[in-house]
């Protein structure tokens, strides 16, 4: 697993329950792409039980965590680790 930096956040989704409305692609389109079955994918993502996990730059909070707070489903979520 890929190590956290104080400069890093940790993104987790729960790809499974994506609904495709695409908010997160529009809102942080460096870490969210939609997949060829419209539902949204975490770029890099690793399988963590029930969701994938990558490492997000903390300059990217702003639109990390309005992508999670967006998100109609509630599967984005942002921590520090
Ligand atoms: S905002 Fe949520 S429901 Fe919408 S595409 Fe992204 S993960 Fe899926």
């Amino acid at each position: 697993m890929a190590r956290v930096s104080g400069f890093q956040l940790v993104i987790r989704h729960k790809a499974l329950e994506c609904i495709g409305c695409c908010l997160c692609e529009e809102t942080a389109p460096q870490y969210f792409r939609m997949d060829e079955d419209g539902m949204a994918q975490l770029e890099g993502g690793q399988s963590e039980g029930v969701f994938n996990r990558a490492v997000g730059l903390k300059v990217d909070r702003e639109e990390l965590e309005a992508a999670a707070e967006g998100c109609p489903v509630d599967i984005i979520r942002i921590s520090a680790s």
